[in-house]
């Protein structure tokens, strides 16, 4: 078992809060519960992550010092299916009949291996925690309602219904609050605000001429949820509802009655006291006066539970993911970060943000300065010379309580690897020999050693790199720009193809497309730039341009030493008119 971090950070603070609070309120010491809750309603948006990833850093800590923790993942595949999202592969607008309907009774898309909507939305999600080393109780609620799991807290809030009136009778006149705990991006959570008054009515159970009912059957015939409960008998328990969608109405007998659910601000706080949840965070637009999170500390005393320590996380953005990729439904999912990234960078992005910072996460260039910071933070912690806060974060991003996730075994350059990757265009004989010069004294023999980050960068690149950014290295020399080279340009064009063969690797390259201008200007190659003059910066610039011109015929490119690897000697011989 991994040791527990010693250093104090947002995660050992949150981990010291919930023990004590576990421990105060069962001191018999049963498992520490956190909890999350996910939506299998549509591609489970990327920024939806932070809603398992705080409870996962929180719960793994907990783990590391030695204690049972259980970290539940509600799936929220009972409740209703609101709309038919855009750009999901094999979906049309045919689904839109299925509105309504539970989730996991709506069809999956065409195609797909598995047996509904919510089951084919949930697996991509389980996958992709399982490779970011997230343990976790996954619970369907459409198994707990329909196996009756919940039959007494269901009749315990009909008997309160008036209680539970009360309470949600104190917010109706503020300003509504976001329905579901989960964010949402914007333009989706302003398609509901749109909708009207639906979200919110469906959040708190309507309050029709019949009084009001915390509960809501799915119809017996046309399996919607647009139906009203017009009588209720707490002695029988006998039920009738009827169906706005097609009529049906139909008298039941809610003690054995499994098809329907308890409305969103009942059932939320019904599961912590079901759970004994101590720990669950919301969406930051969910601490405002109303927001099913404050009306569920005051309703779940009525299950006899408490409200969990319940940070409000805030929003995660994303950063340059581009349209052409977006073929799951137009949002970027955890799937395809770890198509990008490997799953230690990923969980470095939450593990150093507080919960109630923002951030982003880079689909664009930016990714590759991400990936030099933490290849960074990974030599200081191996040299022993980085901070504890920074330190207890590496530790939460490399691995859990069970062990280190896979590294790969020569982490090369995310930029690096990108060029490669670029330059090569698939050829994987070409990607090897050039990274197998990158460094003579310790060749990489075989393409495993840099994966998977390698195949990251390839997807990056392929996937998120417009085709006018992509690098195409000329085919023929330009002869007319070789031709028109005046002789300082020419001097220097000499100078780097008389050291090719001496300097061939990622260093040497380095070192000889610096050192031409400083040779050309008079100095040593060594020199460094406090010895040297500022107009030295310039004449680099322009150096560098004229190769990118005379190998890509573009002013930039990936970096220069990476590229004259990935052309080949022979090759950068010919281009620079040799
Ligand atoms: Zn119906």
């Amino acid at each position: 078992m991994a040791q527990s971090t010693e250093t104090t950070d947002w995660v050992s603070r949150f981990a010291d809060e919930v023990i004590a609070e576990a421990e105060r309120r069962a001191p018999a010491k049963p498992a520490v519960v956190v909890a999350s809750g996910l939506s299998p309603s549509g591609p489970i948006h990327l920024g939806n992550l932070r809603e398992v990833m705080t409870p996962h850093l929180v719960a793994d800590e907990i783990r590391r010092r030695g204690h049972r923790v259980r970290h539940l993942i509600s799936w929220d595949d009972y409740d209703r299916y609101r709309k038919v999202p855009a750009g999901v592969a094999g979906v049309d607008e045919s689904w839109a009949e299925h509105i309504g309907k539970p989730l996991t009774s709506v069809p999956a898309p065409e195609g797909s291996p598995h047996p509904n909507w919510a089951e084919h939305f949930k697996a991509a999600m389980v996958d992709a925690l399982a490779e970011m080393g997230v343990e976790f109780d996954g619970i369907s609620q459409t198994e707990r309602y329909t196996s009756g799991a919940y039959r007494e807290q269901v009749l315990h809030a009909m008997r309160h219904r008036q209680d539970i009136d009360a309470i949600l009778a104190q917010y109706r006149t503020r300003p509504k609050a976001a329905g579901k705990k989960s964010q949402k991006p914007v333009d989706e959570a302003e398609l509901e605000a749109a909708e009207g008054s639906g979200a919110a009515a469906e959040d708190d159970g309507s309050s029709g001429s019949a009084g009001y009912y915390p509960y809501k059957p799915y119809c017996g015939n046309c399996e919607k949820d647009l139906t009203t409960v017009t009588a209720y008998d707490d002695d029988s328990t006998e039920l009738t509802y009827a169906c706005t969608a097609c009529g049906f109405s139909e008298t039941v007998r809610l003690s054995e009655f499994n098809r329907g659910k308890l409305v969103w601000k009942v059932d939320w706080p019904m599961r912590w006291a079901y759970e004994g949840v101590v720990f669950e965070p919301s969406g930051v637009d969910h601490s405002s006066p109303g927001s099913s999170f404050v009306v569920g500390g005051q309703i779940v005393g009525i299950f006899g539970g408490e409200q969990p320590i319940g940070p409000m996380y805030a929003f995660v953005g994303i950063s340059g993911m581009a349209k052409m990729s977006s073929s799951k439904g137009g949002v970027p999912t955890p799937a395809d970060a770890l198509q990008i990234m490997e799953p230690q960078l990923l969980r470095w992005l939450y593990a150093r943000r507080r919960p109630n910072q923002s951030f982003k996460i880079a689909f664009d260039q930016e990714i590759q300065r991400l990936y030099d910071e933490w290849d960074r933070l990974d030599a200081k912690v191996a040299d022993g010379s980085a901070l504890p806060g920074d330190v207890a974060a590496h530790a939460r991003a490399v691995g859990t309580a069970a062990g280190e996730l896979p590294r790969t075994p020569r982490p090369l350059p995310y930029r690096t690897l990108a060029s490669v990757a670029d330059i090569t265009a698939g050829h994987e004989d070409q990607a090897l020999r050039i990274l197998g010069e990158l460094d003579p004294a310790d060749p990489i023999t075989s393409l495993d050693r840099a994966r998977p980050r390698y195949d990251k960068a390839e997807a990056w690149i392929n996937t998120h790199v417009p085709a006018d950014q992509r690098t195409v290295v000329r085919g023929e020399p330009d002869a007319e720009l070789l031709k028109s080279l005046d002789e300082p340009s020419r001097q220097s064009l000499r100078l780097l193809l008389d050291g090719l063969a001496d300097q061939w690797s990622l260093d040497g390259l380095t070192h000889l497309v610096y050192g031409v201008p400083k040779v050309q200007a008079g100095f040593s190659a060594d020199a460094t730039p406090k010895e040297l003059p500022p107009e030295i910066k310039t004449a680099q610039r322009t150096f560098f341009a004229l190769l990118y011109h005379l190998l890509v015929g573009r002013d930039t490119g990936p970096r220069l030493p990476t590229l004259l690897l990935a052309v080949g000697q022979e090759r950068v011989r010919t281009l620079l008119g040799e």
